[in-house]
């Protein structure tokens, strides 16, 4: 995907975010969380498992179809696995997490991005970060490579 050249991009001014930690984004919804191997392997050391454990623990295998994916566990409710009064792996949450909201469907255009603020209290206030620090959420995002697990 393209966003465009970054000085006409709407965030080229730089936009801003801070998280109020309300848990919308891991909790109350169906969702995924998907693992890089670079993820896997943050999170299998932070809980002191080799990755293999860590996986049949915390994690479940999604089918999409043409690629499968490797996401953490969602409770019965639908909160994330690691959700427990904010999020309990903080320093080695997955880049999916770190990055939000730079992502590329939610930073291709100004429409994205107010829609996605109509469900995050935390998009448009708060700390602004550079035009810099987007462009990076974003390489980092299209450069990962996710996890498919054997079916
Ligand atoms: S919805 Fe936004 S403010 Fe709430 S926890 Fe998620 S990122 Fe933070
Ligand atoms: S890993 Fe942490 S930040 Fe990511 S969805 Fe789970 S609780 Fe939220």
């Amino acid at each position: 995907m393209t966003y465009g050249k970054e000085d006409k991009a709407f965030w080229k001014d730089g936009l801003q975010f801070s998280c109020t930690s309300c848990g919308h984004c891991c909790r109350h919804e169906p969702g995924y969380v998907f693992l890089s191997p670079e993820d896997l392997a943050g999170l299998a050391k932070i809980k002191k498992m080799t990755e293999q454990v860590f996986s049949e623990k915390y994690c479940r295998t999604v089918d999409l179809g043409i690629v499968t994916r490797l996401s953490l566990l969602e409770t019965p409710e639908h909160d994330c696995v690691f959700w427990d009064q904010g999020c309990s792996i903080y320093n080695a949450r997955p880049l999916q997490c770190r990055t939000y909201p730079c992502w590329p469907a939610i930073m291709a255009s100004i429409e994205d991005w107010d829609r996605e603020a109509q469900e995050c209290p935390g998009i448009n206030q708060g700390k602004r970060h550079s035009v810099r620090e987007i462009s990076s959420a974003l390489k980092k995002r299209e450069r990962e490579v996710l996890i498919s697990p054997t079916r």
